[in-house]
């Protein structure tokens, strides 16, 4: 089977480990910094970051339009933390860019008011056994569902890992864990 190319979104953020995770799970990496570089990938990630940063340079790099128009098209994504923001169609507060291509609304940084970050385990049925350690950092809550949006883990009774068919999103970073398994669950949905 030839190897997939995942294209990581490279303008600001947590872009290294997501690269690292990728190559561990078997894919090839290239970085999007501009338009052209979204040709030839098969899949892309949105790293977490600060959403409203991210979503400027997008828009900046003349990047923003092309990457919708292809998630639109189905390009299977990855969206952590930040990127998870930039995929919601609807931010609370916030009118910031983003794709809104997946049906859900977030509340940023819901979960950081106390500490700023925390881990927990998850029960990821697509992942198997053992639970999955997630850290979560200045994360967002997912604070309305669309109908066909599947919750693929929670955390106290909000979903925090979603899929809507070719997109995937996740309110913590599976990236600087040392398991794989969520990288590995991405790459198998592309076709
Ligand atoms: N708080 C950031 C935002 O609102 C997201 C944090 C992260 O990606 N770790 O964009």
């Amino acid at each position: 089977m030839n190897k997939k190319r995942v294209g990581v979104l490279a303008l600001q953020g947590a872009v290294e480990k997501h690269m690292e995770m990728l190559k561990r799970a078997g894919a090839d990496i290239s970085l999007i910094r501009k338009s052209e570089h979204l040709e030839g990938i098969d899949a892309c990630v949105i790293p977490g970051g600060e959403s409203t940063t991210i979503g400027k340079l997008l828009v900046r790099n003349n990047l923003f339009k092309p990457l919708k128009q292809r998630i639109e098209e189905g390009l299977p994504v990855f969206g952590t933390c930040a990127g998870m923001i930039l995929l919601a169609k609807d931010i609370q507060q916030y009118d910031q860019p983003r794709f809104q291509a997946l049906d859900v609304e977030v509340q940023r940084n819901a979960y950081g008011r106390q500490v700023e970050s925390f881990e927990a385990d998850l029960s990821v049925a697509v992942c198997g056994e053992p639970v999955v350690r997630a850290v979560f950092i200045r994360a967002p809550l997912i604070t309305r569902i669309g109908k066909t949006v599947t919750v693929l883990a929670s955390f106290e009774g909000s979903p925090v890992l979603v899929r809507q068919n070719n997109i995937l999103a996740g309110s913590f970073h599976p990236e600087l864990t040392d398991d794989p398994r969520i990288h590995q669950y991405f790459i198998s949905m592309i076709p």
